[in-house]
């Protein structure tokens, strides 16, 4: 070599596009020695032409360019380390392959465009080099893998001489040929490639890889791997593709299947994989929706061999541990509709689908945000508008607080996530969810929830709130409480109504309903329903200065606004579609929440929630009159009046008022609530609580039982039976029955005859009978006409004649009363007819 050492005889320019190795090459050629030769003449020996493809050192690259007259950023622009991220550049062949994020390496191989190196004298461009071209934009044609000659690939680079007898369009691979290596110089302008349609979907999948590639997308991975998925797909379970991957069959492959479902080795492979896998990536479109399900539906076909739907959370993503966070929220989404509820929410595949990432520390973080219960216009808003009852309403309020910190647990047990009455929220998911579409708007609702509350937080710390405020620290200014009743003229009530003030002040305070027995959901519904604005602001400013009282400064009420959740198709009723005014004009008309639920179409249960939503409460009919009442005054035995003389004068027996007034026990309880009555057992030791005189009275003048004597004073029956006994009273036979009408208003003093029977068993239905007999021609058919038997009817009888100690009717045709009965008979229809005008009244 005689060319001068600071720059080479010719200059010969780079095409557009070309890549390094190319150049190089053609210099070589032109200047008739080998490239390598070139290269350890230029002073760079030893470069592996990969790493000419790949990129030249910065050194090497200004050496380059001083010598051939060149620009070095030009020349770095020709090597692929310009065309994208390096994190995107084709590395060496990497084992499982799936992890690689690369599209495969070509080695020292490249595809070719026969035209394109006819039209350029064998110059090949830098795109050929790229392991992911696969089309020739220009040509419109698949890229061609296999020289003809040597049915192999065409090698990117030899050591050969290179001269005017072979251009940069011969294959320059080593072949055997009679014995000895030779290079094939087969012309590769002569081999034949496929057409592509000009508007297919091949040349413009093409087109978008190479815009991927211009900005280094890490959607190049995902494609990758849904590209293998694809022509895998196609190998596993040919014949079930939709049309769409049946299209670019036909147009990349002539529609025959590929021929191995690992490699994208080839063009026409890479064209389907390619083509189908951007199909697949696009969510919006059906195509791509349909393509994507068919990847899943194979996939787990081939996998597992069994119907999708029967498929647990775990195996449908088996497979698709390697894709992209993407890909795998795509997977779930699909798997949303046949999940259970609790792993719905966890995966929150109706929403926001992922693989659960929340730790217990986050999930607890969110639990601090939340009530226990969920809040009252969201729950208006998913309750369906059908009849549920309170306590279920309750359970389901509950139910899904606890939900709400599934939404991306890794963990499905934590314990803040689990309450305690998990079979009763069973119960209730189980009542209230109407549908699939019903569960979903659950399900969605909640997830969007519960991800606002991680991102933005809530401006309430109810953990904080559950830890220091109880039942027992929270304050309640009575002396306030007691000046506002004075001049609105209210009647104070009792501890029941300071009872309730309380608990609904705990209620403000925690967000939910505090915790109350049961049996008082109904009392204390009425009363949080029916509470005046006035006393409902009054407990409101309590709940405040409870919080400036531990310097917190927080609003006391906040629900989540609405726009955190996109759902649209409420299953019950949304706040804000109903209509205040219609509202306010029915809560004027001091209509009941019944009759207000029936004229908006809604149910109880959802005007209440309506209510606690809005802060409205509907005063009850008689607002002018004491106390906070109820629509119908109560009367006869349950009038606040009877039932606070009964209570002062120690006579208030639950049961018996229940008995006697025909009603059930929390009617009684819920009457003594409103009245203001204590219902709960006086606290004072057995012996304070009631005196031998007062054991006397009610015992044995009023003949009440030992039963009842104890529920009345809140004693232990058995207690008390060995309190009567120490104090030398008489226990009679049958003390177990109480004189039925021991509770009658005016109760008059009853004889000694019928004070005996008021303690035979059933004596009322007996006196009934015995009203009955005198004038009947005789037992049989008077048995008759009462609808009993005969020996029914005269041991009846008897047995009252026994207690009276006297015979009461004479056995003569027809019967009638002895003179001594006459008058216990008059005394018992007396009776009689209080009893019933003492049940009708409260009836
Ligand atoms: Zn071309
Ligand atoms: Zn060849």
């Amino acid at each position: 070599m005689t060319w001068a050492t600071d720059r080479l005889p010719i200059v010969l320019p780079p095409l557009p596009g070309e890549s390094l190795d190319s150049w190089i090459e053609a210099y070589a050629r032109r200047l008739r020695t080998s490239s390598t030769g070139l290269l350890r003449f230029l002073g760079l020996p030893g470069i592996a032409a990969r790493r000419l493809v790949f990129r030249l050192e910065e050194g090497d690259l200004k050496a380059l360019a001083r010598l051939a007259d060149a620009d070095a950023s030009e020349l770095d622009r020709m090597t692929l380390r310009s065309v994208a991220r390096s994190d995107l550049l084709p590395q060496l062949p990497q084992s499982g392959d799936e992890t690689a994020p690369v599209w495969r390496h070509l080695g020292r191989h490249s595809r070719f465009c026969p035209h394109c190196l006819a039209d350029n004298g064998g110059r090949w461009p830098l795109a050929w080099r790229l392991p992911f071209s696969f089309a020739c934009q220009q040509h419109q044609c698949l890229l061609v893998d296999h020289c003809p000659g040597c049915r192999d690939r065409p090698q990117l680079f030899t050591n050969q001489q290179l001269g005017r007898s072979t251009s940069g369009a011969h294959c320059m691979r080593l072949v055997l040929r009679d014995g000895r290596k030779t290079a094939c110089r087969h012309d590769l302008t002569q081999t034949p490639a496929q057409p592509l349609p000009p508007d297919g979907t091949a040349l413009a999948s093409q087109q978008h890889l190479g815009a991927l590639v211009q900005t280094g997308s890490p959607a190049l991975h995902h494609l990758y791997f849904l590209s293998r998925r694809c022509l895998r797909s196609l190998m596993l379970s040919p014949r079930t593709e939709p049309e769409a991957v049946r299209l670019a069959l036909r147009e990349c492959n002539g529609g025959l299947l590929p021929d191995s479902p690992h490699d994208l080795a080839d063009a026409g492979r890479l064209a389907i994989g390619t083509t189908l896998a951007i199909w697949a990536s696009d969510t919006a479109s059906t195509t791509g929706k349909a393509v994507f399900e068919w990847l899943i539906r194979t996939d787990q076909a081939h996998r597992l061999n069994v119907s999708a739907t029967n498929l647990s959370i775990d195996q449908r993503l088996l497979s698709w541990g390697r894709a992209s966070p993407e890909i795998v929220s795509r997977v779930i989404a699909d798997a949303d509709q046949d999940l259970p509820l609790d792993t719905r929410l966890r995966y929150r595949s109706a929403a926001h689908p992922r693989r659960p990432d929340l730790t217990d520390a986050d999930i607890r973080k969110r639990a601090d945000k939340i009530p226990a219960a969920l809040w009252p216009s969201w729950t208006l808003r998913l309750l369906p508008n059908t009849r549920i009852d309170p306590r279920t309403v309750d359970g389901f309020r509950r139910g899904c607080r606890s939900k709400l910190l599934l939404a991306g647990a890794k963990s499905q047990h934590h314990p803040w996530a689990q309450p305690s009455n998990r079979l009763i929220i069973k119960m209730a998911f189980r009542r209230v969810i109407a549908s699939p579409e019903h569960e979903t708007a659950i399900v969605s609702c909640l997830t969007q929830l519960a991800s606002h509350l991680d991102d933005e937080g809530s401006p309430i710390d109810y953990g904080r709130r559950r830890h220091l405020f109880t039942s027992e620290s929270i304050t309640l200014n009575l002396d306030e409480y007691t000046q506002l009743c004075r001049r609105q003229g209210w009647a104070r009530g009792g501890t029941g109504r300071i009872h309730m003030l309380r608990w609904m002040l705990l209620s403000f305070l925690l967000g939910t309903h505090a915790d109350l027995p049961p049996r008082n959901i109904h009392a204390r519904d009425e009363f949080r329903y029916q509470v005046p604005p006035l006393m409902r602001g009054f407990l409101l400013e309590q709940a405040a200065t409870n919080l400036a009282a531990h310097r917190i400064d927080e609003p006391v009420l906040w629900e989540p606004p609405t726009e955190w959740c996109d759902w649209t198709d409420w299953p019950g009723a949304a706040p804000e579609q109903i209509s205040d005014s219609d509202f306010d004009t029915l809560i004027a008309d001091r209509t009941s929440a019944e009759e207000t639920a029936a004229a908006l179409g809604l149910t109880t249960e959802h005007v209440r929630l309506y209510c606690d939503a809005t802060g409205t409460t509907q005063p009850p009919p008689r607002a002018a009159s004491p106390g906070l009442g109820r629509r119908r005054p109560r009367r006869g035995m349950l009038d606040p009046g009877f039932l606070r003389t009964a209570h002062s004068s120690g006579t208030l027996n639950q049961s018996l008022i229940a008995r006697t007034a025909d009603c059930s026990l929390s009617t009684v309880q819920n009457a003594l609530e409103e009245a203001g009555i204590p219902a709960t057992p006086r606290p004072e030791p057995l012996s304070l609580r009631i005196t031998r005189e007062e054991l006397e009275q009610a015992y044995l003048h009023r003949r009440l039982s030992i039963p009842d004597i104890a529920e009345q004073f809140g004693l232990d029956r058995h207690r008390l039976n060995l309190l009567a006994k120490k104090w030398g009273i008489e226990i009679r036979p049958n003390s177990a029955t109480s004189n039925p009408f021991a509770l009658l208003p005016d109760a008059p003093a009853l004889s000694a005859s019928m004070a005996a029977i008021s303690n035979v068993r059933n004596c009322v239905e007996r006196l009934r009978r015995l009203v009955r007999l005198p004038g009947q021609r005789n037992l049989c058919a008077a048995a008759r006409s009462l609808g009993t038997l005969p020996a029914t009817l005269t041991h009846q009888l008897h047995a009252l004649e026994k207690a009276a100690g006297i015979q009461l009717i004479e056995r003569t045709s027809p019967l009638a009363a002895t003179p001594a009965g006459t008058a216990l008979v008059h005394e018992a229809e007396h009776l009689l007819n209080l009893l019933d005008a003492a049940q009708s009244s409260v009836t």
